[in-house]
C-alpha cells in the first residue's frame, strides 16, 4: 500500500501541465508552496513541498525557501518550521488518529453480555499500521526534514506527558471509576495514542537527544495501568450465562 505522503505523481492536477519539471514546473511548484504556506494547511504544504522538491530535481535550498518566505512576507526560518510542522503532523493513511471503535463490539466493550474478546473491554481497536500513534511513518518524511520533524514529535509527546504527570496515579484510577462508558472510551483512546507515541519515540534517537528514552518507556508502562482500570469488568463474570 502506498504510504501516506503522496508522491508528486499523486499531487494535484496542476502538475500534469508540465513534463519533466522544466522551469514552468518549478515556478508552478513555487506558487503552490507559497499558497499552501499562506493558508497554513498541513496536507497542501506537504504536497507542495514534495512537488517543489521534484520540480527542482533536488532538495530545495534555504535560498529557495527564502524566496517563498519573501512572497508571503515571512522569514525563511518560519517557512522551514511550517514545512517541518506539516510533516511532523502527517497522519497515518489507514486510520483516524490511531484508534477507532472496536468493530466486534461496536465500541461498547461487551458482546452478548461478555467482555469483548477482541478489545478486552476497552471498546477500542488499535490501528495495526501505525500501532495507534495516528502518525505517518518516519520514513515517509523526506530525509532532510526527518530529524527536525522527529524532534518536533518528541516535543509534542513531552507536552502531553507533562499534562499526564500532573495527575497522580491514585487520582487517575479513582476518577476512571466515575466516568460513563463514552467518557471512558474517549480517555482510553487518548491514553492509547499517547502510549503508542511514547513507545515509538522511546525507540528513536535523534543526534544526541536520547534523554527521552527512559522516561518515555516508564510513562508508557504507567499508562498501561490506567488502561487496565478503564477496561470493562463484567459484574457477573462468575455467573454462567
Ligand atoms: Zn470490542
Ligand atoms: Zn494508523
Amino acid at each position: 500500500m502506498r504510504a501516506q505522503i503522496p508522491d508528486v505523481s499523486d499531487a494535484p492536477a496542476a502538475h500534469n501541465d508540465h513534463k519533466n519539471g522544466g522551469s514552468g514546473g518549478f515556478d508552478e511548484a513555487m506558487e503552490n508552496l507559497v499558497e499552501a504556506i499562506s493558508e497554513r494547511k498541513v496536507e497542501p504544504i506537504r504536497i507542495a513541498y514534495l512537488g517543489l522538491r521534484s520540480a527542482n530535481g533536488k532538495i530545495p535550498t534555504r535560498e529557495i525557501l527564502d524566496c517563498v518566505g519573501r512572497s508571503i512576507t515571512s522569514k525563511s526560518g518560519s517557512v522551514w518550521e511550517m514545512i517541518v510542522s506539516a510533516f511532523s503532523h502527517g497522519h497515518c493513511v489507514m486510520c483516524n488518529d490511531g484508534v477507532s471503535p472496536c468493530r466486534t463490539c461496536h465500541g461498547s466493550g461487551m458482546v452478548n453480555d461478555y467482555v469483548c474478546p477482541d478489545c478486552d473491554g476497552l471498546g477500542i481497536e488499535v490501528c495495526m499500521f501505525c500501532a495507534g500513534t495516528g502518525w505517518s511513518d518516519h520514513h515517509d518524511i523526506p530525509a532532510e526534514i526527518r530529524p527536525d520533524a522527529i524532534l518536533r514529535r518528541i516535543k509534542h509527546v513531552k507536552k502531553d506527558l507533562a499534562i499526564l504527570d500532573k495527575v497522580s496515579e491514585a487520582d487517575m484510577l479513582a476518577s476512571a471509576e466515575k466516568l460513563d462508558p463514552h467518557q471512558k472510551r474517549e480517555l482510553a483512546s487518548r491514553l492509547i495514542r499517547l502510549q503508542a507515541r511514547l513507545t515509538r519515540m522511546a525507540g528513536v534517537e535523534v543526534g544526541n537527544d536520547t534523554e527521552h528514552v527512559a522516561p518515555f518507556s516508564a510513562a508508557a508502562a504507567r499508562i498501561k495501568r490506567f488502561l487496565e482500570a478503564l477496561r470493562l469488568q463484567h459484574p457477573q463474570d462468575e455467573e454462567n450465562q
